[in-house]
C-alpha cells in the first residue's frame, strides 16, 4: 500500500511513467496511425505531448497538492487549528473512449495515481493498437496490484461495472454514461462522467470572418471531427452566411488540399459502423462543400451542409464526425430557440468583436466550457476545469482539479486543551440569552 501512504513513492512512479511514455512515444504515434490514421502532428499535439505535459505538471505539484491544507478556524471552536486532509478514494475504475485513446486513458490515470489510488484502466476496444501499447506501458511501470489494464469489449466493461468501486471515471457517450451512473448508484459510488453533446458555434455580424473560419475549420476537422468538444454546428447571422461559407471552403482547401483523401493530415472515421452512421446523416441536396466518402477506407471528406431544420438527421444527435451544418439566425430569439432545443452542450463557441454580445451568450446559456473567438483550445489550459453540465457530464478535471477529483477531502479540527469554554455543554439553563448574544456578535 506504498502508493497510498508514501507521496514520494507516487512521485517516483509518475517519473517512471513519464520516462516510459517518452521512450514509447514513436510506438504510440504508430499505434494511433494504425487505428484510424491519426496524423503524427495531431498525435503529438493532442495525445503524447499532452500526456507528457500533464505528467510533468503533476510531478512538480504533487507534494503541494497532497499536503494537508491549513484553513481559517471557526471562532466557535476557539482554540483550534483546522486542516483539510486529502485521502485516496481507494479502488478506481477508469473507462476510456477511442477518439483520443491515449490521452483520455492516461490523463485521468495520472491524477488517480497521484492521489494515491489503486486503478483498473479499461481502454477502448475500438483502438486495439493503442490499447495494446497502453497495456504494455502500464505493465512495465506498475505492480499489477497498483495499476492494471483490462482490455476487451463491451462485455468486459459490463463485468467491470458489476464490481464494487470506490470511484468511477468514465469518458464516452451519453447513452453509456447513463449505464455507468446506474451501475455506480448500486453502491453509491461517486462518478465523473465526461460525455458529449451538440456544441454550438455562434457567429455574429461583428466577427472577423476569415480568422473565425480558419479557427473553426481547425477545431472541427482535427481528428476528422471526432472530438467531443468540436463545434457541432454553426449558427451565423443570416447576412454573413454566404461570405463566411466562402472562407470556410478556402480554409478547408488550404488545410487539406483539393482532395482531403490524399492529405496526410486528415484522419479516418473509426470504424464502418460510425462511417455508416455519418454517411446516413448527409442529405446530398444540402451539401454545399465536400460530401465525398469511401466505405473501404472509412473516409468522409470535410463536409459543409446548408441546414434550415432542427428535424434533419444531422441535427438530431451529436455528429462526432466531419460534417458541419450551417444554420442562420436573424435575432437573439432565434439563437435561444436553437440552443434551448438541445440538452446542455459540452462546449460553446462565440465569434464576435462585440464584448456585450459575448458576455450575454456566456451568461445566458449553460454549457461545459468554451471559447470566445476560438474553438477547442480551452481544453489545453490545465488551470481551467474541463467537464460538462447536465447531459454533457458530471464533474470536471485537469491540473489540480484532476488530483482533487480522485481525492476525498477530510475536514479536521485540531482542538487545543489549554482552554475549554463551558458555554456549549448541558445543562443549558440560563445560557440561552448569552449564546444568542454571542452568536449575534459573531
Ligand atoms: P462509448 O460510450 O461508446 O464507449 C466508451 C466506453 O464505454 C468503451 O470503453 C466501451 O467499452 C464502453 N461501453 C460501450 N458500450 C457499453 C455498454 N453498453 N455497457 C458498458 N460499457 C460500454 O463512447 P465512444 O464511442 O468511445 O466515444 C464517443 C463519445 O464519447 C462521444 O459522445 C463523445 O462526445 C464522448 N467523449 C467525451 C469526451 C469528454 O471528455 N467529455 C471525450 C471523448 C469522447
Amino acid at each position: 500500500m506504498e502508493y497510498k501512504e508514501n507521496i514520494n513513492f507516487r512521485k517516483e512512479t509518475l517519473i517512471k511513467l513519464l520516462n516510459s511514455v517518452i521512450n514509447h512515444e514513436n510506438e504510440i504515434i504508430q499505434a494511433l496511425y494504425e487505428d484510424f490514421k491519426k496524423p503524427d502532428f495531431e498525435a503529438v499535439l493532442t495525445e503524447t505531448n499532452y500526456v507528457i505535459s500533464e505528467l510533468k505538471y503533476t510531478i512538480n505539484h504533487i507534494a503541494k497538492w497532497a499536503k494537508p491544507k491549513r484553513v481559517m478556524p471557526s471562532i466557535l471552536n476557539f482554540p483550534s487549528t483546522d486542516y483539510i486532509y486529502t485521502e485516496p478514494y481507494g479502488k478506481v475504475l477508469i473507462i476510456a473512449p477511442w477518439n483520443y485513446p491515449f490521452q483520455l486513458a492516461f490523463s485521468p490515470l495520472i491524477a488517480a495515481v497521484a492521489a494515491g489510488n489503486q486503478v483498473v484502466l479499461k481502454p477502448s476496444e475500438l483502438t486495439p493498437n493503442t490499447s495494446k501499447i497502453i497495456a504494455e506501458i502500464i505493465q512495465k511501470t506498475f505492480h499489477i496490484n497498483h495499476v492494471e489494464v483490462v482490455e476487451g469489449g463491451v462485455d468486459v466493461t459490463q463485468k467491470l461495472l458489476e464490481q464494487r468501486w470506490d470511484y468511477i471515471f468514465f469518458t464516452g457517450s451519453i447513452a453509456v454514461g447513463k449505464i455507468v451512473a446506474k451501475a455506480a448508484a448500486e453502491n453509491l459510488t461517486p462518478v465523473t462522467l465526461e460525455l458529449g453533446g451538440k456544441s454550438p458555434c455562434i457567429i455574429d455580424e461583428t466577427a472577423n470572418l476569415k480568422l473565425s473560419a480558419k479557427r473553426i475549420v481547425w477545431g472541427k476537422f482535427i481528428n476528422a471531427g471526432q472530438t467531443c468538444i468540436a463545434p457541432d454546428y454553426i449558427l451565423i447571422q443570416k447576412d454573413m452566411k454566404s461570405h463566411f461559407v466562402n472562407y470556410l471552403k478556402e480554409e478547408i482547401s488550404k488545410a487539406y488540399g483539393e482532395n482531403p483523401e490524399q492529405s496526410p493530415d486528415y484522419a479516418r472515421i473509426i470504424n464502418p459502423k460510425n462511417w455508416q452512421r455519418l454517411v446516413t446523416m448527409i442529405d446530398p441536396q444540402k451539401v454545399i462543400f465536400g460530401g465525398q466518402s469511401d466505405a473501404a477506407s472509412c473516409y468522409i471528406a470535410p463536409t459543409l451542409i446548408a441546414e434550415d431544420s432542427l428535424e434533419s438527421l444531422v441535427m438530431k444527435t451529436e455528429i462526432f464526425g466531419p460534417l458541419l451544418p450551417i444554420l442562420t439566425y436573424e435575432n437573439e430569439t432565434d439563437i435561444a430557440t436553437v440552443i434551448n432545443s438541445f440538452e446542455k452542450p459540452l462546449a460553446l463557441y462565440v465569434f464576435t468583436d462585440n464584448k456585450k454580445f459575448a458576455q450575454k451568450i456566456i451568461q445566458n446559456y449553460s454549457f461545459g466550457g468554451g471559447c470566445i473567438n476560438d474553438t477547442v483550445v480551452h481544453f489545453s489550459n490545465s488551470r481551467l476545469p474541463f467537464g460538462g453540465v447536465g447531459h454533457s457530464g458530471i464533474g470536471a478535471y485537469h491540473g489540480r482539479l484532476s488530483f482533487d477529483t480522485f481525492s476525498h477531502k477530510k475536514g479536521i479540527v485540531k482542538k487545543a486543551n489549554w482552554l475549554d469554554l463551558p458555554m456549549r455543554y448541558a445543562p443549558y439553563k440560563d445560557k440561552l440569552a448569552s449564546i444568542k448574544k454571542l452568536l449575534k456578535w459573531l
